[in-house]
């Protein structure tokens, strides 16, 4: 039976180029997609749901474009060495810890964190995962706390030589066996990417198996490129050529891959990434965290490059994210009124145009046939809410505000900030403790 639900007497919040608002207007959901967009007597009823907006934003549910759940165990862990530089971070944290990773932390720390979203509002998460020992069916896993909690997560395992050529060829196997699989089954949920690490722990042979497993699947690829100047300086160092050049040079590059972070580019690498389409997706957060520098966003775009946001894992409230990105951008430029646009796109149009292209029908705008991901937001507009300032609200007001109400796929999975999952939240938080003791305890 068809479940149809209206939104009523909110403030629609359009996202997408241009960023709309609209007033007077309610919003059906009808076979997990937006069907109609009217003033509520011109959509007849009987409806299974209505929700009632009033004081409310209805926005579409929000996308992240770069993120790794794996990461969700290590909140608190105290016992990583102090790091001079991103390579030590790499090091002492991050692969120590993947290295211990079982499949049971990963669909853990998946769950854990997706549920943290439903709550910010995320409903669409591109995630790059990493479990060197443990690589076999965790992207399986993954996807099954996917399902469970409802939102939609495009997937893919990250390659790399750093621990030896079998495991190397144990996460080509993983990415291409997950292609498959959501090629053969398809899941609304679900989406599958390439995944590859970064250049300076890939040899050529292996970013060559990569390219051609990439290319039979018809798979993007998504992987770290020139996030710290260690990168850049290593592929100079091994191969003469920047991390940009030699991923385009073995065809990894373009419309339909993710290049995170793009902190150290030459003017002849952005417009490598602009000619060839590629997505880059800005972590302004982890960028910050880790000191590795901004990327240059004004100039980046400007230079034609498509960027978009993604939090490394750093949050899932993108809004936020999207603030500190813009405050980041002032200190990166010096200059305290630069790359608003800029920056307010990558979330605002440039995020729901890749989710759109992952998934291959509109995701993340409210707009008539577009996926009825649509989320509730608890806001009284203290100034004029109209096309003109809503990007200024959103970054200075919206991003404080609480998400109320959380629909994926038209499923509504909050509602008056409660969780509709069927989930024990202490419970499983209570497992995912267990689960992290013995995880530091390995550490
Ligand atoms: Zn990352």
């Amino acid at each position: 039976m068809t479940s149809r639900i209206l939104i009523q007497n909110g403030t629609l919040i359009t996202f997408g180029s241009p960023c709309r608002v609209l007033e007077g207007q309610a919003l059906l959901i009808e076979d997990g997609r937006i069907a109609r967009i009217a003033p509520r007597e011109a959509i007849p009823g009987p409806f299974d749901q209505v929700l009632d907006a009033r004081g409310q934003l209805v926005m579409p549910g929000l996308v992240n474009a770069h993120m790794h759940f794996y990461s969700t165990l290590v909140r608190g862990l105290g016992k990583a060495a102090p790091s001079c530089g991103f390579q030590e971070v790499l090091e002492h944290l991050w692969w120590r810890l993947d290295r211990q990773l079982t499949l049971a932390d990963v669909e853990m720390s998946a769950e854990i964190i997706l549920l943290d979203a439903v709550r910010k509002g995320t409903t669409t998460l591109v995630d790059h995962h990493a479990s060197p020992f443990a690589i076999t069916g965790s992207l399986d896993r993954i996807a099954q706390a996917v399902k469970r909690v409802g939102v939609r997560a495009c997937l893919c395992y990250e390659v790399s030589d750093r621990d030896g050529a079998a495991i190397a060829t144990e996460g080509l196997e993983e990415n291409a066996a997950f292609a498959r699989g959501c090629a053969k089954d398809p899941d609304p949920h679900l989406r599958a990417l390439f995944g590859l690490h970064a250049a300076f722990t890939l040899s050529d042979r292996t970013l060559e198996r990569a390219a051609g497993l990439g290319r039979d699947l018809g798979t993007g690829f998504h992987v770290h490129v020139a996030e710290a100047a260690s990168d850049v300086a290593a592929n100079r160092a091994e191969h003469g050529l920047t991390p940009v050049a030699r991923l385009h040079g073995h065809g990894l590059l373009g419309r339909a891959s993710i290049a995170a972070h793009c902190t150290h580019v030459t003017p002849a690498d952005m417009d490598l990434l602009a000619e060839a389409g590629t997505f880059v997706a800005h972590n302004p957060q982890s960028n910050l965290n880790n000191a590795v520098g901004i990327a240059d966003v004004q100039t980046l775009v400007q230079r034609g490059v498509r960027v978009g946001l993604g939090t490394d894992a750093m949050t899932v409230n993108m809004l936020e994210e999207l603030r500190v990105g813009l405050w980041a951008q002032h200190l990166r430029q010096d200059n305290p009124t630069c790359a608003f646009m800029e920056l307010a796109n990558t979330l605002v149009a440039r995020n729901p145009e890749l989710a759109s292209q992952l998934w291959g029908f509109p995701l993340g705008t409210l707009e008539e046939g577009a996926a009825a991901d649509v989320i509730l937001v608890d806001y009284h507009a203290p100034t004029p809410l109209d096309g003109n300032t809503v990007l200024g609200h959103l970054i200075f007001g919206i991003s404080q505000a609480a998400v109320d109400t959380t629909i994926c796929a038209g499923r509504v999975l909050m509602a008056g900030k409660k969780l509709q999952i069927g989930v024990d939240e202490a419970a499983l938080a209570a497992r995912s403790r267990e689960l992290a003791v013995r995880l530091w305890d390995r550490f």
